[in-house]
């Protein structure tokens, strides 16, 4: 037996654990401060009601023999919600063949799991900052990454005039953390780029649901040709609050071939192999999300964490403090003031506002000096957040 010997070069994610402890100390050392958490991008409002609904009739079909579901007929996922994430997309204009998109357990999962489908020589471009995920997953298989910089010069929207040559690139858009948003005219040279160069576009489109501005793309499919070199990877998390409940899908287009390789029977392959599908109960939940009633509930939901994000914008702008996102994304992407590195800024908001926020160096390199907020709380502890921050920064 030998071990992976990749995951020894693994960096330790102190993020979140130094972030609890310093809160937990904090909290020690005064009992009384009432600490308003604006740091983890979890969502916090329940599922929709049209969700649970279909979820307990499913649940009641599960209890009985004429209704049950045993394994689920296709590891793809079920028909009802590949149809119902299909006409999805076709409302903001991209045809998808139902054999293009497969249901998963969320995100992260396929993140992970496509990279099976890639050779181990490839070279990876991640952009910095960006959800760390993506270079754990490289790490792990023991991939050369290149990092292409986002920062202030190019609106945390780096493009690939800048771009090394690569085999496979990230992108997320709207963006974690920094939620700046490209736009289809972007995304065409991303989307010439790869074809240039051979390479392939993993689009993170977890946030798609926030963009809301015209020209801000939805999903890499709005750039004609895209699917000959993107795989786009969505969920349900931010969209419906799917976060512990399990949910997301792929779209692996058919058009992505090398020789007699062909990508989508590829990861039908892989997936028919290695997974046996998401639970028939969450998938009727998850398909409920697109009935005219569940869409209702949904963009109220997302209507609220994006009144939080104004709240936040505003007390940004009224104290002069640089930042990006708020607008089409759940998270505040500030400038620290004073020149303040990410973790003097963290300690400082803690101690002088009793707000926690997420320090930006813990996305990457490029995230030093900068921090970000979400807008995923409660409204009202958000407004109260804002006030404080914005306390805190006219006495500095
Ligand atoms: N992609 C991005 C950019 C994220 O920020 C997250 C979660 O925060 C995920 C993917 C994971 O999504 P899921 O909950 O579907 O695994």
């Amino acid at each position: 037996m030998q071990l992976n010997p990749h995951y020894a070069e693994l960096n330790e994610s102190y993020l979140f654990s130094t972030i609890a402890h310093k809160v937990a100390d904090y909290q020690k050392a005064h009992p009384d401060a009432d600490i308003i958490r604006l740091g983890i991008g979890d969502v916090t409002l329940p599922l929709a009601a049209s969700v649970t609904r279909a979820m307990h009739d499913a649940v009641e079909e599960q209890a009985h023999k004429e209704t049950f579901h045993g394994y689920i007929p296709s590891e793809q996922g079920y028909g009802f919600l590949r149809e119902a994430i299909r006409d999805y997309y076709a409302d903001h204009g991209v045809t998808l063949d139902l054999s293009e998109i497969f249901i998963s357990d969320g995100a992260k999962s396929d993140l992970g799991n496509l990279l099976d489908l890639f050779s181990q020589d490839n070279t990876v471009l991640v952009p910095d900052p960006v959800y760390p995920v993506y270079v754990d997953d490289n790490v792990m298989a023991g991939r050369k990454i290149l990092y292409l910089p986002a920062n202030a010069e190019n609106n945390f929207l780096p493009m690939p005039d800048a771009a090394p040559h690569a085999d496979i690139v990230y992108l997320c858009s709207p963006n974690n953390p920094t939620g700046a948003t490209y736009t289809v005219e972007q995304l065409k040279a991303w989307v010439r780029w790869a074809k240039q160069n051979d390479a392939l576009i993993l689009f993170d489109a977890a946030y798609e649901c926030f963009v809301t501005e015209p020209g801000l793309a939805r999903s890499i499919y709005e750039v004609e040709g895209a699917k000959e070199v993107a795989v786009e990877v969505c969920s349900f998390s931010k969209i419906a609050g799917f976060t512990g409940t399990r949910c997301g899908y792929t779209v692996v287009p058919q058009d992505i071939r090398q020789g007699n390789l062909s990508l989508n029977k590829m990861w039908l392959r892989r997936q028919t192999t290695k997974f046996n599908g998401v639970a028939y109960v969450v998938q009727r939940g998850a398909a409920a999300v697109f009935t005219p009633e569940g869409m209702r509930e949904i963009r109220e939901n997302l209507d609220y964490y994006r009144k939080n994000a104004a709240v936040i914008a505003q007390a940004l702008d009224e104290m002069g403090i640089w930042y990006c996102g708020g607008k089409n994304s759940p998270y505040i992407w500030l400038r620290c003031p004073n020149q303040m590195d990410s973790w003097a800024f963290f300690d400082w908001l803690l101690e002088n506002a009793n707000v926690v926020g997420t320090p930006g160096e813990g996305f990457g390199a490029c995230g030093q000096g900068y921090f970000r907020l979400t807008a995923f709380g409660d409204a009202d502890r958000t407004k109260e957040a804002a006030q404080r921050i914005k306390a805190a920064l006219a006495k500095l």
